[in-house]
C-alpha cells in the first residue's frame, strides 16, 4: 500500500521518455511500476497522458531577505517558485547584509525555516578574505559565491591572486565555487565615459557590459580553476563568445549554466521594455541567442538557472527616463518551466533534455544527486505534472514575486504545468501555490 501513486504518466528522464507509474511513501520514490499495473494506495493521481517531470531545480535565485524584504522574502520567493514548478532553490548570498560569516548563514537559515514553500539550499559569498570557508561549508553551505566585477569591494575579487587563494580555500572545504566571470577594469571604464557622456537612453547601461569583457573574465576563471583543481560552476554565460572560451579553456571540474532570458530574449527587448528588461549580464543579439542554445544542447553550457533577481515595480519605472536610475534584474524562478516548455514547442529543446539541464544536472552538480532533480527510487518526490495539450500564458498578474513586473508577459507555451508536488505533497495546481510552507534546508553530500 503506497501513500500515494501518480498512474501511468509518460514519466521523463534525462535520457528518455517513457509510460510508467510512481509509487510515493513517505514523501519518497519508492517504486517505479510497468504501465497497467494499478497498485494499491490512499491516494492515486491519473496521469494518462499526461507528462510528468522531476521537480525543477534553480541554482540561482535571489531571495533578498534579510535586508531587502520589500523586494522579495522566503515566502514570496517560494511561492514564485512552487507556482512555476521549482522545487529545490539555491539561494544566493548577495542580500543585505551578505552571507559570508557562520553566524550569518544560521541566521538566514532560521530566517527561511518554515516560510518556503519549496526546499531550499543556501550559498554563501566570497570574497578576497577566505577565512569563513571551512566554517560555512560545515554548516552546509552548497556553494561559495565569487565576484569578479559588479559588485563593490569587499565582494569584489578583482585581482587574479585574490581569485587563486578562495578557489584554494574552497578546494580544501570540498566545496564548490560558483564564479560570476567579468572585468571590472572594462565595466568600470565604459561606465565613467557613458555617464560623463551623460548616456542615459534605455540602452546606455548595456553599452557598458560588452562581450568581451564577460569572457576575458570567464578565461581567467578557467586557467584559476584548472591551476587549483577545485569543483567551480560559471554563472550567466551570455554570448558566442563566452562559449567559445568554454570550448577552448573549461576544465573538467567546471560547469556552467545560462539564464532564460539570455537564451529567448534580444537586445531589442531593451529597447522595447526600458528598464523592466535591464539586467547583467544583458540581453545579447540573436546571434548569441544562438550560440548559447547550441551551447546547452551540446552540453558545453550544463545547466538554466534563472537569476531570479526581483525589484518592485516602482524601483524599475524609476528608470523610464534615465536607465541608470533602475536596479538590474527581473524575476525568473516562476516562469523557468513554461519558457523551457515554449523551447520544445519550437523545436529548441526536447523533455529529456529539459530534464538534463534544470532538474538533473543541477542537483548533481550542487552535491544533491538522487535526492533531488530524479525521480529513480530512493530520491525525493518532487515533480510537475504538464498537460501537454493546454496551451499556457505568462502574465505579470499572476507572478507571486513581489517583483510582479517580468520581461515575458504575454508569452506563450503549448503546455501547462498542472501540479507541483514535493515530497509527495502537493504544493501548486495550475499555477497557484497551495498548502502551508512545507519546504525544508537542503545540505548538499561531500
Ligand atoms: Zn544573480
Amino acid at each position: 500500500m503506497f501513500d500515494l501513486v501518480v498512474l501511468n504518466g509518460l514519466v521523463v528522464d534525462s535520457a528518455r521518455s517513457s509510460e510508467a507509474s510512481l509509487g510515493i511513501s513517505g514523501g519518497r520514490v519508492v517504486a517505479v511500476l510497468a504501465p497497467g499495473e494499478a497498485p494499491p494506495a490512499r491516494t492515486t493521481i491519473d496521469a494518462k497522458g499526461k507528462i510528468v517531470l522531476p521537480g525543477l531545480v534553480d541554482a540561482h535565485v535571489h531571495f533578498r531577505e534579510p535586508g531587502l524584504v520589500h523586494k522579495e522574502d522566503f515566502a514570496s520567493g517560494s511561492r514564485a517558485a512552487a507556482a512555476g514548478g521549482v522545487t529545490t532553490v539555491m539561494v544566493m548570498p548577495t542580500d543585505n547584509p551578505m552571507t559570508t560569516t557562520p553566524d550569518l548563514f544560521a541566521e538566514k537559515q532560521a530566517l527561511a525555516t518554515g516560510k518556503c514553500h519549496v526546499d531550499f539550499a543556501l550559498q554563501a559569498g566570497l570574497g578576497p578574505d577566505p577565512q569563513h570557508v571551512r566554517a560555512l561549508a560545515d554548516l552546509g553551505a552548497v556553494s561559495f559565491e565569487i565576484f569578479m566585477s559588479d559588485l563593490a569591494p569587499p565582494m569584489l575579487t578583482e585581482r587574479t591572486h585574490d581569485l587563486l587563494a578562495a578557489l584554494a580555500a574552497v578546494r580544501d572545504a570540498a566545496g564548490v565555487a560558483g564564479i560570476t566571470p567579468g572585468d571590472d577594469s572594462i565595466v568600470h571604464a565604459l561606465t565613467v565615459r557613458e555617464q560623463a557622456m551623460g548616456g542615459a537612453d534605455r540602452l546606455a547601461f548595456w553599452r557598458t557590459r560588452p562581450t568581451i569583457a564577460e569572457a576575458v573574465g570567464l578565461a581567467r576563471a578557467c586557467l584559476a580553476v584548472n591551476e587549483i583543481g577545485v569543483r567551480a560552476h560559471i554563472r550567466q554565460v551570455s554570448c558566442a563568445a563566452s562559449v567559445e572560451v568554454l570550448r577552448g579553456l573549461a576544465p573538467r571540474t567546471l560547469s556552467a549554466e545560462v539564464t532564460p532570458h539570455n537564451l529567448l530574449l534580444t537586445e531589442h527587448e531593451i529597447t522595447r521594455q526600458g528598464p523592466v528588461a535591464k539586467i547583467a549580464p544583458p540581453l545579447r543579439p540573436a546571434s548569441d541567442l544562438a550560440a548559447v542554445q547550441a551551447a546547452l544542447r551540446s552540453g558545453t553550457i550544463a545547466i538554466v538557472a534563472t537569476d531570479h533577481a526581483p525589484h518592485t515595480p516602482a524601483e524599475k519605472q524609476a528608470g523610464d527616463t534615465d536607465i541608470w536610475k533602475a536596479p538590474g534584474g527581473f524575476p525568473g524562478v516562476q516562469t523557468l518551466l513554461p519558457l523551457m516548455l515554449r523551447m520544445i514547442g519550437d523545436g529548441l529543446l526536447t523533455y529529456p533534455e529539459l530534464v538534463r539541464t534544470c532538474c538533473e544536472q543541477p542537483a548533481v552538480l550542487f552535491g544533491l544527486a538522487g535526492r533531488k532533480g530524479t525521480l529513480s527510487v530512493g530520491a525525493d518526490a518532487d515533480l510537475v505534472i504538464v498537460d501537454p495539450g493546454r496551451p499556457f500564458t505568462i502574465r505579470n498578474e499572476d507572478q507571486q514575486s513581489k517583483a510582479g513586473l517580468t520581461p515575458f508577459n504575454g508569452w506563450t507555451a503549448p503546455a501547462t504545468p498542472e501540479l507541483v508536488l514535493l515530497r509527495g505533497a502537493v504544493v501548486a495546481r495550475d499555477g497557484v501555490p497551495e498548502g502551508a510552507a512545507s519546504g525544508r534546508f537542503i545540505r548538499p553530500a561531500r
